[in-house]
């Protein structure tokens, strides 16, 4: 499965690389080099629910001491990966909003293992 690269326009962009595409990861096209990514607004909603699915997950698995919630909130995030993946338009990416989607997502992991590490010392 190819899709159009919205620079040049041809089908320069595999399966696997609009699979992991995202803003900080986009997809790199083989004929242009051209950097495209799911569209932002999608994968923001997705991500905020996302991570909140997974988060109340995790909650609920800790409590309960089972790991059922975490696998059903690993099949939604599957799922639903899979259908923006099917259903969601490339847009075009320059390499600077990359470097700041990088920069911002580096400072989201940093938090969110700082949190996981002082939320687990009680
Ligand atoms: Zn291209």
């Amino acid at each position: 499965m190819k899709y159009i690269c919205p620079h040049c326009n041809k089908d320069g962009l595999s399966f696997f690389s609009k699979l992991s595409s995202g803003l900080a990861n986009p997809a790199k096209c083989k004929y242009c080099d051209g950097l495209s990514s799911i569209s932002g607004a999608v994968l923001s909603l997705f991500s905020v629910f996302i991570y909140t699915l997974i988060l109340f997950a995790a909650g609920y698995a800790f409590v309960k001491q089972t790991w059922l919630p975490l696998i059903g909130a690993i099949i939604v995030y599957i799922t639903l990966q899979a259908l923006i993946v099917l259903y969601s338009p490339l847009v075009p990416l320059t390499k600077e909003s990359v470097k700041n989607h990088r920069y911002f997502l580096l400072i989201f992991i940093i938090v969110f293992i700082a949190v996981g590490y002082f939320g687990s010392k009680k």
